[in-house]
């Protein structure tokens, strides 16, 4: 069975002591509701990295992840964060690709390969985002060539090998916290078409990719999303900021 995932982007909020209140109700939420094959991925802004794999430990299927990574590996790059930095605070994923990175740092398809490279030479396992622009879906056709073009164009260097620890995010843009949200069948058709077109390059190996579906998940709505067969999960924007939505989420899960 593919593994199912719920990871949580914080993107930049929370402070220290909202931070450290969050996930310490998430693991306690996770230890008695969460079943045990569920991975809680929570991906923090980078101050927090260095004290929240402590507050988590305990618990085997809760994760640390970074929102993401520079694709060099060291150097006068102020202010960015290597995959080796990440790595050394036991960093576990790292979310690579996000709309908000492609649209306001202008992160091409050409630069996100590199960082999937770096993040991928130090363990650290990519949460790779795809999607399509609102005008891309009201023109009705294309859009799922585009989000292809995507994974063509960033992952289809890498090996199998190396392919089969990405985990795939399809967060069409135009749901990412507009309250908007995919319907099931428009998610189930996007990730059946990723499927098809990962098993285009990689062959069986294709059933074995957790593809994530992302854009205003809620507890509502969840069950729907999860239940469509080639969905392993979600990540969570605004609705991994409280901790019982973001469990409720998980609890969502197949
Ligand atoms: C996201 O930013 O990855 C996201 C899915 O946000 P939201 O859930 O708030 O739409």
């Amino acid at each position: 069975m593919r593994k199912q995932i719920v990871a949580g982007n914080w993107k930049m909020n929370m402070t220290k002591e909202e931070g450290q209140a969050l996930i310490s109700e998430v693991v306690n939420m996770a230890k008695d509701e969460v079943k045990a094959n569920t991975i809680l991925v929570l991906c923090t802004p980078a101050p927090h990295l260095g004290y929240a794999k402590r507050m988590f430990q305990s618990q085997a299927n809760v994760f640390l992840g970074a929102q993401d990574c520079h694709e060099k590996a060291s150097g006068a790059y102020t202010g960015e964060i290597s995959a080796p930095i990440l790595k050394s605070f036991e960093v576990d994923y790292v979310i690579l690709g996000h709309s908000e990175r492609r649209e306001y740092f202008k992160e091409s398809d050409e630069l996100l390969k590199a960082k999937t490279d770096q993040a991928l030479a130090n363990n650290l396992i990519p949460i790779f985002c795809c999607g399509e622009s609102l005008s891309q879906r009201q023109a009705g056709s294309g859009f799922i060539e585009f989000v292809c073009g995507q994974i063509t164009n960033s992952l289809f260097h890498l090996s199998a090998e190396q392919f089969a620890k990405v985990v795939i995010a399809y967060e069409p843009i135009w749901a990412i916290g507009t309250g908007l949200t995919a319907s099931s069948e428009q998610a189930q058709e996007m990730h059946a078409a990723l499927r098809k077109h990962i098993a285009s390059k990689y062959g069986e190996l294709a059933n074995e990719i957790s593809i994530l579906y992302g854009g205003s998940a809620k507890p509502s709505n969840a069950p729907e999303l999860f239940a469509c067969p080639d969905v392993d999960g979600g990540l969570i924007g605004g609705a991994s900021l409280k901790s019982r939505d973001f469990i409720d989420i998980a609890k969502a899960l197949k």
